[in-house]
């Protein structure tokens, strides 16, 4: 029994130097990261971040065992290699999370020099409990502060990852802050302190993790909305239509094939790229009419389909005729010149389940054939 505990008995000093290695695993593993993608912006910071404490890990490690000369001098250094490091974490965390808390890394910045001005003014730095409860202290309110913004930041970017991050770091603030409470309280002991860094480690090593997951789930998701999305116009291409339709073709909903009228000779006026710009303004015009729940795609060269959620007959008739005053009046600057586009709409209100999705296409593209024939610019419905 009495073998057994003294097994589990760990040496401050060493897990010191491992809690430095953990971070040196992450240097280099964020570093990677970042080598591959440069305009992740907090990467480079999380990896400098990450190095210095490592640094400042190994020299108070040293410093534990008295093997370094100038023993005051080292305590400065990595007191505020401790503190910096921690304030580097936080900007490069919020900034991984959400440029928005990029205005805030100057004034972080500053946090280091004051902690350390306050050290020389009082000399708390000298004295092993203080230096150790501010250390901890910081490290709580940064990684605190971390979780908060990656927490924070959870609909803007809804990831999987992100909320596994903002735990991790909500622990690892948590271990500091007790470590901090042992220290002022003197309730502290190495074996707890030793065990307190091993759990760091652990969570040194998730952090990184998760830190690498948020950017192969981000790059992920970006590549899904590029597919999915028409480069031209902004709006959804036809992987993105079929990707949302509902399973089944169900009644209660519509379907809106509009055609842009006479669109070569808007390209035989303006050029192909004058006509390129028209056809983005008149889809995003489209698509600022829609409802939230609608979807717009790019069906084709100057077609676009445009899926009605949960409508009823009339009301899917006055947002087709909506969608085409909208566009009627939509005046396109094109470099001083004026020009005004319409579309031909055809209209098909989903009266029941029994045809599927194709057939409710063709549907709409013979309705709106048939608004071409009566004149154009018009709305015409398929009559089910
Ligand atoms: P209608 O009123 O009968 O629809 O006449 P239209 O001229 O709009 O129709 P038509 O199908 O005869 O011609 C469509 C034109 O749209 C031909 C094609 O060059 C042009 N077009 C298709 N895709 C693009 C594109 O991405 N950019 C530009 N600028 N033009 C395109
Ligand atoms: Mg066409
Ligand atoms: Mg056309």
């Amino acid at each position: 029994m009495s073998n057994s505990i003294s097994m589990l008995m760990l040496d401050l000093p060493t897990v010191l130097f491992l809690y430095s290695t953990s971070l040196i695993a992450g240097t280099c593993a964020v570093l990677n990261a970042w080598r591959h993608q440069r305009n992740e912006t907090g990467l480079g910071r999380i990896a400098l971040a990450l190095a210095v404490l490592a640094v400042g890990g190994v020299l108070a490690g040293l410093s534990e065992l008295e093997l370094l000369p100038w023993p005051f001098l080292w305590r400065y250094v990595h007191f505020v290699l401790g503190v910096g490091g921690y304030a580097a974490l936080w900007s490069g965390l919020a900034e991984l999370s959400s440029p928005r808390w990029r205005a805030w890394r100057l004034r972080v910045a500053l946090v280091p020099l004051l902690w350390l001005l306050v050290g020389m003014f009082t000399g708390f730095i000298a004295h092993n409990e203080q230096r150790a409860a501010v250390f901890h202290f910081n490290a709580f309110s940064f990684l605190l502060a971390a979780a908060f913004c990656m927490w924070h930041d959870r609909h803007a970017e809804p990831l999987a990852s992100r909320l596994l991050l903002s735990l991790t770091l909500l622990v690892s603030a948590l271990l500091y802050g007790s470590e901090c409470y042992w220290i002022v309280s003197s309730a502290w002991s190495r074996q707890l302190l030793s065990w307190a860094f091993f759990a760091q480690i652990i969570c040194n090593f998730t952090l990184v993790l998760l830190v690498l997951t948020i950017l192969s789930e981000r790059s992920a998701v970006r590549l899904r909305q590029a597919s999915e999305r028409d480069e031209l116009t902004g709006v959804g291409n036809r992987r993105y239509l079929f990707a949302r339709l509902p399973v089944q073709a169900e009644a209660g909903n519509a379907i809106i094939m509009a055609d842009v009228d006479h669109f070569k000779r808007v390209n035989d006026c303006f050029g192909h790229l004058g006509g390129d710009r028209v056809l983005a303004v008149a889809a995003q015009a489209l698509q600022a009419t829609l409802r939230e729940q609608d979807l717009i795609a790019r069906f084709g060269g100057e077609e676009f389909v445009i899926f009605l959620a949960q409508v009823s007959q009339a009301e899917a008739r006055s947002l087709a005729e909506r969608l085409r005053l909208q566009l009627a009046a939509q005046e396109i600057d094109m470099a001083g010149e004026k020009c005004k586009v319409t579309v031909s709409i055809g209209l098909v209100w989903l009266d029941g389940p029994g045809r599927s999705w194709d057939e409710w296409l063709n549907l709409a593209d013979a309705a709106c054939y048939q608004a071409k024939q009566q004149g154009r610019n018009r709305v015409c419905e398929h009559e089910v």
